[in-house]
């Protein structure tokens, strides 16, 4: 068992032992074998309202925009924000199962908008 830098958490850490890890997790569940359900889709998992964002590495973008912007998603979750509330908040279509939008949206106007670099 290692534990990478977020906050002591390992990837064998079971949702329902700690209180504060995703809500979406269901009791026995861990954080390993969450990604391994979705071994092409989740790339990071983030607890609401701060404490702990997990990354599965394999599937980081290589292109620098795209990670920053699911950076800038991932800290909205970090302040208490679901991907709903974001998705409604910059008038995006509001759909659970694909929250890309919301990582474009935010690539798009915070990282490669005009005058941003
Ligand atoms: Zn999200």
């Amino acid at each position: 068992m290692s534990q990478g830098p977020s906050g002591g958490f390992s990837r064998n850490q079971t949702f329902h032992s700690q209180k504060n890890l995703p809500a979406l997790g269901l009791p026995g569940q861990t954080i390993g074998n969450e990604f391994a359900r979705n071994p092409q889709g989740l790339v990071f998992d983030t607890v609401l309202g701060g404490g702990a964002m997990f990354v599965d590495p394999p599937l980081i973008s290589s292109n620098l925009a795209v990670n920053e912007g699911m950076m800038f998603h991932e800290s909205l979750h970090e302040l208490g924000l679901g991907d709903k509330e974001i998705q409604e908040t910059l008038h995006l279509t509001v759909d659970s199962k694909n929250t890309m939008n919301i990582t474009d949206k935010l690539e798009k106007d915070c990282v490669n908008a005009r005058g941003n670099h």
